[in-house]
């Protein structure tokens, strides 16, 4: 496994190595750079002292008698040959008339060794000596020619190689410098980058705390600021936040369902309680009346348990639909046959409009759907009628085909408030509360009802005016 280093070390690590290979690069090439522009100058420079050495030993001739001036001549020759040139003077007749070896042949090896030992060591340039002859006139004609020897190609000076030698040290210095400061940079950069995303990552922290407690106690609403000035960085700040928001609502959420259960046990239960214990203690005959309502309630509990398991299994677990084709007209023309004896009971008139409409999806759970809605539409409407009505909506298909197809309920009923329309799908939502204890409904049938729809990755919606009764559209 690869180690795990901090966001902060390795952004640091990554801008150092950057900044210093640039900075590497950057001093090879003015180093390079610097060393040949020091080294064209030199040239230039010992090609202007050669001449200002002929001009001076010039001076020197007289040609009233046709000779150099040869007490000068060892003067100034000497001078020049610690400056690094040997001079060889020569007449018209190319006789040697002076020369620097054997005024002192002692002096120009050792300054010629000096010269070749600096440029070897310190320079790696390995040269060797060079002799360059110089023609010397006067208005009258040709006096002589003056011989130069010097190190070839170039030589450096003592002081010439003292400056170089301090540039060097200079940029050497001004590099080490300019690295440590781009490490302190560096490091700064780096932290100034991570440490929100460490901020971010502790408050993350913080709300993961916030719900490790589960679903007991007040859960404490913990948000991360959206203030930082990275958009990225803000967006991930939002994302935490909404997830934040979607764990505290699937909490609430939670609660009131242990509430609500315990809301719809309580009644049945305190009403077998009563019964069976004045049956018990003899105020009550336990008579078939009281018996029988016993029975109900227990009937309701039992029919309680079992859709929450039934919703349970739909909501949690990836519960597998048996598909098959079938008419979808068909079904809800067998059903309409058996809501038919309670809707006439309640005057209530059923119209069809039902259009042959093949589907391919779990026949028994579509049928629990249209039960749910079906038995709604008759529990919620006291007079008029229910028009169910279906159809293909990809007619144009070719046969054979299965498809997709719109299924409504339309009754004349209450109606359902607008507030309460996006909520009625929800586990034991009721818009009504009084009215549906009476009516014996816990609030689940919907919630079946979506749940299983989207199982099968179709919609269902409810709509309603108010007073005008209600509209239920499934389409799958
Ligand atoms: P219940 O068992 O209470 O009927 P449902 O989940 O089936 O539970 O319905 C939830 C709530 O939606 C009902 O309590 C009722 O207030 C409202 N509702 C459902 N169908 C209709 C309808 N056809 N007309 C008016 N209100 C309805």
């Amino acid at each position: 496994m690869s180690a795990v280093i901090s966001l902060k070390n390795r952004l640091s690590l990554t801008y150092a190595v950057f900044i210093g290979l640039t900075l590497l690069a950057l001093t090879l090439i003015i180093n390079r750079f610097t060393d040949a522009m020091f080294a064209a100058l030199i040239r230039e420079n010992i090609g202007e002292r050669s001449a200002e050495i002929v001009r001076t030993i010039g001076g020197l001739y007289d040609p009233g008698i046709g000779e150099f001036d040869q007490t000068s001549l060892e003067s100034i020759g000497m001078h020049f040959v610690h400056e690094g040139y040997i001079v060889t003077v020569k007449d018209a007749g190319d006789n040697i008339v002076w020369d620097a070896r054997s005024c002192d042949m002692q002096q120009c090896v050792m300054v010629m060794d000096t010269i070749a030992g600096r440029m070897e060591d310190q320079y790696r340039l390995k040269g060797a000596l060079q002799i360059q002859s110089y023609p010397v006139s006067y208005l009258g004609g040709a006096a002589g020619t003056i011989d130069i020897e010097t190190y070839g190609p170039f030589f450096y000076s003592e002081t010439e190689s003292r400056f170089l030698s301090s540039l060097n040290r200079l940029l050497f210095g001004a590099g080490l410098a300019i690295t440590l400061l781009s490490v302190a940079v560096s490091i700064f950069l780096a932290s100034s980058v991570a440490r929100p995303i460490v901020r971010t990552a502790g408050a993350a922290r913080s709300i993961a705390r916030a719900h490790s407690g589960g679903i007991y106690g007040e859960i404490p609403a913990v948000r991360i600021g959206e203030n930082y000035k990275t958009k990225e960085l803000n967006e991930l700040a939002r994302s935490l936040n909404d997830l934040a928001m979607e764990l505290e609502e699937g909490e609430r959420r939670q609660k009131q369902l242990s509430s609500d259960i315990a809301h719809e046990l309580r009644t049945p239960l305190a009403c077998l309680q009563g019964n069976i214990e004045a049956m018990i203690d003899g105020v009550w005959e336990p008579t078939a009346e009281r018996l029988e309502s016993c029975h109900e309630e227990i009937l309701r509990l039992a029919r309680l348990v079992e859709d929450l398991n039934l919703l349970t299994s739909l909501e949690w677990e990836n519960i597998v639909l048996e598909k098959k084709e079938f008419d979808i007209a068909k079904l809800l023309r067998l059903l309409s046959g058996q809501f038919l004896p309670a809707a006439r009971e309640k005057g209530i008139a059923l119209v069809l409009d039902l259009e042959s409409c093949r589907v391919t999806a779990d026949y028994n759970r579509m049928k629990q759907v249209f039960i749910n809605l079906f038995s709604n539409a008759v529990k919620y409407t006291r007079a008029g009628s229910i028009t169910l009505s279906c159809r293909p909506l990809d007619a144009g298909r070719p046969p054979p085909h299965t498809g997709t197809c719109e299924v409504s309920f339309a009754d004349t009923g209450a109606g359902i408030d607008a507030a309460d329309l996006p909520r009625i799908f929800e586990r034991f939502y009721r818009s009504d509360k009084s009215r549906n204890r009476q009516s014996g409904g816990a609030g689940i049938g919907l919630a079946i009802a979506a749940a299983i729809v989207k199982a099968h990755g179709g919609e269902i919606s409810a709509e309603s005016g108010n007073g005008g009764g209600s509209v239920f559209r499934v389409v799958i």
